[in-house]
């Protein structure tokens, strides 16, 4: 049994997303439809400086 990681769908996040979400959090499904240049979820090596 294989846990495939997948990746959050929002372009500026590289955090991995839960098993059958899109996003890692709501802050990037909040931000899905926009083009952010940084990432919100503030998860560790994922913070906009
Ligand atoms: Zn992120
Ligand atoms: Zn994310």
């Amino acid at each position: 049994m294989t846990e495939e990681v997948q990746k959050c769908k929002h372009p500026a996040c590289n955090c991995a997303a839960p098993e059958g979400e899109d996003y890692c959090s709501e802050a990037c499904e909040d931000a899905g439809d926009l083009t952010e240049l940084s990432c919100q979820c503030g998860h560790p090596g994922c913070t906009p400086l």
